[in-house]
């Protein structure tokens, strides 16, 4: 869709616009080391207005953010690229947060800046009734990402252990499990070669309490409302310690939690893409080579 076209001025338009201000008023640290959660690691003590790895203010985030459009595009062109020739290499990125956070924001502002024909977004709700049937990881499996896209989670298979967890929705022997289901389920993803990429929206308390009442205030914003949101805050702290159990769990090395402090939603934009920009970096996409005679078919097509 006008990809092909757009190729032969970006990659050199791409690389200066990288040089000159692609990193911004990043810090230098990578993102990803910012927020990686390691051993120790204590939600409660992530401050949701901090802006980890980045130095800049709300326009220079702003301006980073979009910046690094045209490396990100062409980092998800290179990877389905490389699947046409055979690459098995994917990648998954797993949103998650309390009602607010900015999920959607991640999947409009950072995702959506992609071409959508590389990606593919799945939302998880409250399973349905053919979903119920079957295992947890049933629905979850089918929605993984193909050879060469980028497939993205808004909410995944961790509300399994965290509305699930909190509300009880199946017994606590059976929601014990899950943990060690998880870890074992992702350690196959990895092996399959999934680059699998878990973010965790960290908002405050107060900062949902502005959020939600914006949503109530405004008329073009009632739609994203449910009074079901305002149980759920009452449900505040479990959450929180939901999410804690998450992190010492379901953290190994192999599969990490990201952190992001999103109250600050300009720099939750950035980090989630940063995170992602670099772990694509990370993979050292090459163009596939040509498996035809590129000077033959030059040669005909001159003579055409
Ligand atoms: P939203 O993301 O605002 O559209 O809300 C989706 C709702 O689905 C949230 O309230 C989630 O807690 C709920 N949900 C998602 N996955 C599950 C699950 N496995 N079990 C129960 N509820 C879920
Ligand atoms: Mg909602």
């Amino acid at each position: 869709m006008g990809k092909k076209k757009k190729d032969k001025d970006r990659d050199g338009k791409k690389a200066r616009r990288k040089d000159e201000e692609g990193s911004g008023a990043a810090s230098g640290t990578p993102f990803s080391d910012a927020l990686r959660v390691g051993d120790g690691f204590v939600l409660a003590d992530v401050d949701p207005r901090a802006t980890p790895a980045f130095d800049g203010d709300k326009q220079a985030g702003k301006e980073a953010l979009l910046a690094a459009d045209a490396e990100l595009d062409d980092l998800q062109e290179r990877l389905y690229a490389g699947s046409k020739e055979g690459g098995t290499r994917r990648v998954l990125l797993v949103i998650q947060g309390m009602d607010t956070s900015g999920k959607g924001g991640i999947m409009r502002h950072v995702v959506g800046a992609v071409d959508p024909q590389g990606t593919q977004i799945t939302a998880f709700k409250a399973p349905t009734a053919e979903e119920k049937e079957h295992p947890f990881l049933w629905r979850i499996r089918r929605a993984l990402p193909e050879p060469g896209m980028i497939g993205v989670f808004d909410r995944s298979h961790y509300e399994d252990v965290l509305v699930v967890r909190v509300h009880d929705l199946v017994p606590p022997a059976q929601w014990k499990r899950r943990y060690a289901t998880i870890n074992d389920f992702e350690q196959g993803l990895v092996e399959d070669d999934v680059t699998l990429i878990k973010v965790m929206l960290h908002i405050s308390a107060d900062e949902q309490k502005v959020r939600l009442m914006e949503r109530l205030e405004r008329p073009d914003k009632h739609w994203k409302f449910n009074p079901g949101d305002l149980d759920e805050r009452e449900h505040w702290t479990d959450y929180q310690e939901a999410y804690q159990a998450v992190m010492d769990r379901c953290s190994p090395p192999h599969a990490p939690w990201f952190v992001v402090p999103a109250d600050r939603k300009w720099y939750a934009r950035l980090a989630v893409q940063q995170i992602l920009l670099e772990h694509l970096r990370g993979l050292d996409l090459q163009w596939p080579e040509a498996d035809f005679d590129v000077e033959a078919n030059k040669q005909r097509l001159a003579a055409m």
